[in-house]
């Protein structure tokens, strides 16, 4: 495999990990991607004859035509391409897990097409960082049982979270530098990797060491690297415990960065998430609801919700814009109707009083 740095004479497995971009963040990512070169001419020919490519020219017929790949996942869209196993399992499927938790043959065609069509087209990273809204178990729990009587809300229902485990692990050491050996035993400069990692080859497709690759908030001084591993599907480790989920992904990290060897993790954490992003699987998009509902003054927000992009920062801030854009134009009925509803409340009170 093609990397974007120098292989070295370290004992670092390269066939291993890919950098699939030159941004950090999988969810605003150039799709740069460093293909393994048996299947470079099948990679590119699906992907040539996928609406990624139309996308560049027609960016709201790519989108019509992806959303229609709903039904199927992207496994059998990618086969159907001519595209093979062996790039979903040591490729895409890192991709999927990192995007939407899941593998190629459970996510929807749908959803990573989205992705890659949108990562062609934009040139702009995430526009908007921060959007409180409410998640898929939230939202179950506030919708009143009779509103399930609407198709709209019950649907929600079919929507459903998939468990995750975050992982970070600080050492006294380098455990990416691949070049000198040397460089990865001392702590007075940070030295490394500096990418967003994928492997398929353990159990968190997806990392970074963070004290490199986000160096303001998480290097210290005296202190190395700071893995930060995101273990998708989470199911098989939410019932371990946490000294357990340490010790298992502590032995896959030595096996990608057999060089690492002897380093010792001088602190820990685990955060499990029990229902974090719903399973994008094909065929659940259309249980999305959209932010305008048919209780005329009740408005949803938050990346589960029908917007085009993937479950993600994006989806929460593109979700809050077309809220916004709801509940303005519902300016006047929303008016007239808190008008009614104060003074039947009026009525009612007076009511009482007698
Ligand atoms: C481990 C992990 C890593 C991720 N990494 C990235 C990444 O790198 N880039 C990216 O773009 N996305 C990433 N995501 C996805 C991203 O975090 C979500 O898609 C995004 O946060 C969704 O935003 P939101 O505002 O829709 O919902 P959330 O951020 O989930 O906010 C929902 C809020 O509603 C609150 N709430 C729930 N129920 C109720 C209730 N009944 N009443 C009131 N409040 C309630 C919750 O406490 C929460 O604060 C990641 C997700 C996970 C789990």
């Amino acid at each position: 495999m093609q990397l974007g740095c120098a292989t070295s004479s370290l004992t670092f497995s390269h066939e291993k990990i890919m950098i699939i971009s030159l941004k950090r963040d999988p969810w605003e990512s150039d799709i740069t991607i460093f293909f393994p070169t048996y299947d470079k001419a099948r990679n590119a020919l699906a992907l040539a004859l996928s609406p990624v490519v139309r996308a560049l020219v027609d960016p709201d017929g790519a989108l019509r035509d992806i959303r229609d790949l709903d039904s199927i996942s992207f496994s059998d869209w990618f086969m159907s391409k001519g595209g093979t196993r062996a790039s979903i399992q040591r490729m895409w499927d890192p991709v999927a897990y990192a995007l939407g938790f899941i593998d190629c043959d459970n996510i929807s065609a749908r959803c990573m097409l989205t992705i890659f069509a949108l990562f062609a087209t934009k040139t702009e990273a995430s526009l908007l960082r921060m959007l409180k809204a409410c998640d898929v178990p939230g939202i179950k729990r506030l919708v009143p049982p009779q509103w399930r009587e609407l198709d709209f809300f019950d649907n929600i229902y079919k929507l459903v979270g998939v468990p995750v485990v975050t992982v970070q692990l600080r050492y006294n050491g380098w455990v990416t530098e691949l070049k000198d050996l040397e460089r990865s035993r001392q702590l007075r400069q940070a030295a490394g990797l500096d990418n967003l990692l994928y492997t398929p080859d353990a159990d968190f497709s997806c990392f970074a060491d963070l004290a490199l690759a986000s160096p303001e908030d998480y290097y210290l001084e005296g202190q190395g690297s700071l893995l930060q591993c995101v273990l998708t599907p989470g199911d098989p480790y939410m019932p371990l415990p946490n000294d357990e989920i340490i010790k298992r992904v502590a032995k896959q990290v030595l096996a990608l960065f057999p060089s690492s060897q002897g380093l010792e993790i001088t602190w820990s954490s685990v955060v499990k998430i029990g229902q974090s992003l719903y399973r994008e699987g094909p065929g659940k998009d259309p249980f999305r609801p959209d932010q305008k509902t048919p209780v005329k003054n009740f408005f949803l927000a938050g990346s589960y919700t029908k917007q085009d992009y993937i479950d993600s920062m994006e989806g929460a801030t593109l979700s809050g814009r077309q809220a916004s854009a709801y509940i303005c134009d519902a300016g006047e009925d929303l008016v007239t109707l808190r008008k009614k509803l104060a003074a039947a409340e009026s009525m009612a009170l007076a009511g009482a009083a007698l």
